[in-house]
């Protein structure tokens, strides 16, 4: 589907909270999806899958200074292309298996923005990996496309016996009423969805702050700007690293050659090209291997210096995980 701001509206007044009955939002149905993906690999001694949820279309009124011959050829050069809904995202989670623990990063969409995503359910039943047994979902930030999968077409917790990680400033904004009163009619939504993904785990929230060690080899790093308390997660295993950066990058092929570029669902867009150059360099300077919610799927590379831009450096396919 394509992404705009009268979708999520729409989405977020069918929810269970908003709605006298739970309906399922854009007609979207569980069926077995063609563009399943999952892709396993090892960083030290964890075992870390991507899992593919789907793919959105951004629409192009959602982005910064849109130019379609320039983007077309941007994307073009990318072996990519401009589709009628906009430009193709894949939307990420990660399964990390770590010291006997399961920890999901972010929870996919469920059926809050389309039928093409809401996948994850079936990307973990592929690596036969059932959502009883997720000991923890560690949450970037509260997106539909990132906590939607917490809850079912209910509005109960699909993960009975996880606890979540989520940032405190995060957490807080969602739920700061006077916040959400003084936001424009159609971003409310996204507070209403916010609220209801996570109300089923109020007993067993885990609210972190500034880089706080979530788990042993897990630890929060805020990147604050796509929203107030966005924020990735650094898997350290033996002498290897991972960064989970989160929404950090939306649009491969145009945000490294131009890091400038945002969406409108940037809370702070200054913010988040700021976040943004920060982290890049951090990565450039610590050869940090990366991935994210948006990447090109599977989405784990490394960060290069190119020109006055940066550029996104894929990982080989790793053999054998
Ligand atoms: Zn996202």
């Amino acid at each position: 589907m394509s992404i705009n701001r009268r979708n999520f509206l729409f989405a977020a007044a069918a929810t269970p909270a908003l709605a006298a009955v739970p309906v399922p939002v854009l007609a979207s149905s569980p069926t077995t999806k063609p563009f399943q993906g999952t892709y396993r690999f090892t960083v030290g001694d964890a075992t870390v899958t991507a899992l593919l949820d789907g793919y959105l279309d951004a629409a192009p009124q959602m982005i910064t200074g849109f130019e379609e011959a320039t983007v077309s050829a941007v994307l073009d050069n990318a072996q990519q292309k401009l589709h009628p809904g906009g430009v193709r995202i894949p939307v990420n989670a990660f399964l990390v298996e770590l010291n006997g623990q399961r920890i999901l990063i972010d929870a996919g969409t469920s059926s809050f923005l389309g039928d093409t995503l809401g996948d994850l359910n079936n990307a973990l039943a592929a690596i036969n990996v059932s959502p009883e047994t997720i000991d923890m979902v560690a949450l970037t930030h509260i997106h539909p496309d990132h906590s939607g999968g917490l809850i079912d077409a209910n509005g109960q917790a699909v993960f009975a016996n996880a606890q979540i990680s989520v940032g405190q400033t995060e957490f807080d904004f969602w739920h700061d009423d006077a916040i959400m009163a003084g936001v424009p009619e159609s971003a409310r939504g996204f507070f209403q969805i916010a609220r209801n993904t996570v109300a089923p785990y109020a007993d067993r929230m885990m609210l972190h702050s500034g880089e706080h060690e979530v788990l042993s080899g897990l630890t929060s790093l805020p990147l604050p700007g796509h929203t107030p308390g966005h924020a990735g997660y650094l898997l350290q295993s033996g002498s290897e690293q991972l960064l989970f950066w989160g929404d950090l990058v939306h649009m491969t092929a145009l945000q490294f050659d131009n890091p400038n570029l945002t969406i409108a669902f940037d809370t702070d867009a200054k913010l988040t090209v700021k976040t943004r150059l920060g982290m890049f360099d951090r990565a450039v300077a610590d050869n940090l291997l990366v991935t994210g919610s948006h990447l090109d799927f599977p989405g784990l590379g490394k960060v290069r210096k190119a020109g006055d831009g940066y550029a996104y450096q894929p990982a080989p396919w790793q053999y054998g995980a």
